[in-house]
């Protein structure tokens, strides 16, 4: 008889362990507390205009691949990846703007135009992150387990004990200022650390590693949205017999004797071989499972990553200035992160990220018009004053936009706005971070929960609060690693 697994979520990390499980003959359920599936990457639709709510750029596509080529099943019958040539457009405050290119000489001769010491270090800041990539991705990425013993016997860990090769020691922030000597330029790479939720000024340089997968391993959009991921994972659940069920608020795990047993649902409880939580680690430790303090005072202690706010704006123009991907950068990019992760405060200068679909995809905004999916770094929620904050930065963005001569005041013909509040409420993710825990020092690696519990027998953990991280291919590898422990393969 197979073995019966519930899954408590399904975000990406959840579906994603669903397959690989229900791909080996497992029997797999899934309880979602919304009414709607994929947790943080969404997907609205509303007068002419479409948005995808979370996630606007997807790396490492293998990784997605994989869960259909494990199902037997070929990728290209569910998904249509789409490389993108142009990964960014950069915008400052002083008018100069800087294309990054996913071609490497287009890339180089764009820096070239104001910095050539940076353009002309390029290739070796190319080859150090790439072989900071090889040395680490194995063992902090694609490794299932995450436990102090498993890294000391890993083929890999020597490479890893010489730390100075990878940057350790050091920040981001520093190894950056050491090859671009421009500022401009070294904003631009220090951006990747928001990627898994840090500040540049103190995640360790390793996490450079970022810049290679984006800029050369490849940035890519999903025809008809990054939703597409969502609805093709829920279509191959349904060849394989998982059964999904929505509106479905998992409210505690039964332990008896260290040993997961079941869930408990309102009065109802449901028994399985196996519990694979999707929910935040830190929540589900402190709400899901009765007793276990010392688990949960230290998962506690774990600095959630950053959060966001997100405008969503159907905006009626089509600006022509603006690519699929914009980034409008604030002017003291050290007190930006120092006052989200220092003073918990929203800064008065905001980095602005900007993704428009329409522009790839006209179908997504009515004729002449765009959908703006607005996204600003936040601290996570502390109780600050989301209401009046809402306020104070939608007009810092319509102010800075306006900077660059792109006028929305008059634009703006729909709106919705979340905060680091909404984030909590709606995906109980600890205290609305997005990523999980921030990488905002050299240990957090080996900090990172892993994905099986260390006490309680049977119980696993997958999403972005867990080993390997937050981001849609880390999510998905975590997922992959449950069922990789529990099945063995
Ligand atoms: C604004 C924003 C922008 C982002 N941009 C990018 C990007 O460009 N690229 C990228 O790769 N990543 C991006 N991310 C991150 C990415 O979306 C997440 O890392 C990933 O989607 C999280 O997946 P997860 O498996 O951790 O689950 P989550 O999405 O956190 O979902 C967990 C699910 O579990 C459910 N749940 C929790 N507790 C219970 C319970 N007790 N009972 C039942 N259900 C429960 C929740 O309702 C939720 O649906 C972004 C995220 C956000 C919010």
């Amino acid at each position: 008889m197979s073995k019966k697994v519930a899954i408590i979520g399904a975000g990406l990390g959840g579906l994603s362990a669903a397959v690989h499980l229900a791909a080996k003959g497992y029997e797999v359920d899934i309880y979602e507390k919304n009414d709607d599936i994929g947790g943080k990457l969404g997907e609205v639709n509303i007068d002419g205009f479409r948005f995808d709510t979370g996630p606007s750029v997807v790396t490492m596509i293998d990784v997605i691949k994989d869960l259909f080529i494990t199902s037997g099943k070929n990728p290209n019958d569910y998904l249509r990846f789409k490389k993108l040539e142009i990964i960014n457009k950069n915008f400052f405050d002083d008018g100069c703007e800087i294309t990054s290119f996913s071609d490497f000489e287009l890339f180089k001769s764009e820096i070239s135009k104001i910095d050539s010491i940076s353009a002309t270090n390029l290739s070796s800041y190319f080859n150090k992150i790439e072989s900071i990539y090889r040395k680490t991705s194995d063992i902090f990425l694609f490794s299932p387990l995450h436990e102090v013993n498993y890294f000391i016997k890993s083929k890999k860990f020597p490479n890893l004990l010489d730390f100075t090769s990878i940057d350790a020691f050091t920040t981001m922030h520093n190894v950056n200022s050491e090859f671009f000597p421009n500022p401009k330029i070294q904003q631009i790479f220090d951006r990747y650390a928001t990627y898994n939720g840090s500040s540049p000024y103190l995640a360790p340089g390793t996490l450079n590693l970022i810049a290679f997968v984006e800029l050369v391993l490849g940035a890519y959009y999903i025809e008809g949205g990054i939703f597409r991921i969502v609805d093709s994972i829920k279509k191959l659940c349904e060849e394989l017999n998982v059964r999904i069920h929505t509106k479905s608020m998992v409210d505690k795990i039964i332990v008896t004797n260290n040993k997961a047993k079941g869930i408990k649902i309102g009065s109802d409880i449901f028994e399985f071989d196996y519990i694979i939580s999707n929910s935040d680690v830190v929540y589900t430790y402190s709400n899901l499972i009765d007793g276990y303090e010392y688990i949960k005072k230290k998962t506690n202690k774990l600095e959630p990553s950053i959060s966001g706010m997100v405008f969503l704006w159907g905006i009626d123009d089509d600006f022509e200035i603006l690519d699929h991907h914009n980034v409008f950068y604030a002017n003291d990019y050290y007190k930006e992160f120092q006052t989200i992760f220092e003073y918990k405060s929203v800064p008065d200068d905001l980095t602005i990220y900007i993704a428009i679909t329409s522009k790839n995809d006209k179908s997504h905004a009515p004729a002449g018009k765009s959908n703006f999916f607005v996204l600003v770094n936040m601290p996570y929620n502390v109780n600050q004053n989301w209401v009046s904050e809402v306020t104070r930065v939608r007009q810092l963005i319509i102010n800075k936009l306006l900077k660059h001569g792109i006028d929305i005041r008059n634009k703006i013909i729909y709106e919705h706005v979340y905060t680091p509040k909404d984030l909590e409420s709606r995906f109980l993710s600890n205290k609305g971070s997005i990523y999980g825990i921030s990488s905002n020092s050299m240990f957090t690696a080996f900090k990172r929960y892993g994905n099986r519990a260390r006490i309680i027998k049977n119980l696993f953990f997958t999403g972005g609060s867990v080993h390997p991280g937050g981001g849609i291919p880390l999510v998905i590898l975590s997922g992959k690693n449950c069922a990789s422990i529990i099945d063995g393969f």
